[in-house]
């Protein structure tokens, strides 16, 4: 048997004739920068949402940025951030001219919580960025407590998360921002690039409209300094249409995460921890033998992926000199990520729970 890490046209070939038909009616209003497409998408993403207010940008490391920018942080402020997680954060904070700090995980989940912020906070903290990796939604209450008695942002980096909740609300609503990317194999994803910002606040989701559009609020009338981060009314179509079936994937891909969850009980590694307000993302486990496995695996016909396998502070251009974080490095030698997507055949998961067990 072989399985691919992703297979996307498993899940677009059920939409695929309203995908083409969307195209062609782009195509012939011959629009494809701003404008209705791109406000539809908007609004349906804040009311999917609920109690926010949605800017489209070109991706998820923009809508970082933007949102870090939105908030005047830059040059000698410092912003919290996981170590272990993808690069887009420490990207944004680098970019603004900030320096990024990272905290550790816990011993166990995959978010920074409350007690390892805490120790990293200075007179200069002004923002901490949660990221809620895989799909698990991130201990906020007592983070968001931290930062206000310290007049610091909380931002929210969904990527993985469309979705997930917080108690019982979508997170990306509870932070100060919340930050999406629409990168084809997210949760919900584009057919190319895109992102959104998403807060409660007006004026700041204003401010980040102008940013995203040179500045202007009409053409030739720039009120602030911008840039170009937009997302397009194609990629805004694709994605309303893609949105109206996000909680049906979502529920897909959680059968298949309990399916493996069943089957890999007996098995000798960890498993992701999922919770009830979790979204599936990637399912992710942890081996002492991480790179025989993947070895195994791939003999096997199995393809898998590894997120993520250095943490940022040991990426060369982020590097802190002698910085050790012991459980990030520690989940960064051992984590797995198993092929999960709506289309994954339950007799090919059976085959991949076989092979782990084998192993
Ligand atoms: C995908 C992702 C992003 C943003 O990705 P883009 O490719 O810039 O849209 C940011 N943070 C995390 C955790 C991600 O997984």
């Amino acid at each position: 048997m072989k399985i691919p890490f992703l297979n996307l046209d498993y899940q677009h070939r059920p939409i695929a004739q309203e995908m083409l038909q969307v195209t062609a009616d782009v195509i012939k209003k011959g629009w494809f920068i701003g404008g209705e497409r791109v406000h539809e998408f908007e609004q349906a993403f804040a009311d999917y949402l609920g109690g926010v207010h949605c800017v489209g940008c070109g991706n998820g490391t923009d809508a970082l940025e933007l949102v870090l920018r939105a908030f005047g942080i830059g040059n000698g402020d410092e912003v919290i951030i996981p170590s272990f997680t993808w690069v887009s954060d420490v990207e944004a904070v680098v970019a603004v001219g900030a320096t990024p700090v990272y905290a550790d995980l816990p011993e166990n989940g995959y978010a920074i919580t409350a007690e390892t912020i805490s120790p990293l906070i200075s007179d200069r903290t002004r923002a901490i960025i949660v990221v809620h990796l895989y799909g698990i939604p991130v201990d906020l209450d007592p983070i968001l407590k931290l930062a206000k008695e310290r007049n610091i942002k909380v931002i929210e980096d969904c990527a993985q998360a469309h979705g997930a909740t917080y108690r019982g609300k979508k997170v990306g609503t509870l932070g100060d921002a919340g930050t999406f990317s629409f990168y084809p194999t997210k949760n919900l994803g584009a057919l190319g690039d895109g992102g959104a910002v998403v807060t409660r606040d007006e004026q700041v989701a204003e401010n980040i409209r102008l940013m995203t559009n040179h500045g202007q609020k009409e053409r030739d009338i720039h009120l602030s300094i911008g840039r170009n981060s937009r997302l397009d009314p194609l990629q805004a179509a694709y994605l309303t249409l893609k949105l109206s079936h996000l909680d049906e994937w979502n529920e897909k891909r959680k059968q298949l995460a309990e399916l493996y969850t069943e089957g890999l009980q007996t098995v000798n590694m960890t498993l992701p921890g999922f919770t009830d307000e979790s979204i599936v993302h990637l399912f992710v486990i942890q081996s002492s033998q991480r790179d025989k496995l993947r070895d195994y695996l791939l003999k096997m016909g199995i393809e898998t992926a590894i997120h993520y396998p250095k943490p940022i502070h040991k990426l060369k251009p982020y590097e802190v000199e002698g910085l050790t974080l012991a459980y990030s490095e520690h989940v960064a030698r051992r984590v797995l990520s198993l092929p999960l997507y709506p289309g994954l055949e339950v007799k090919a998961l059976e085959y991949i729970v076989d092979c782990l067990k084998r192993f």
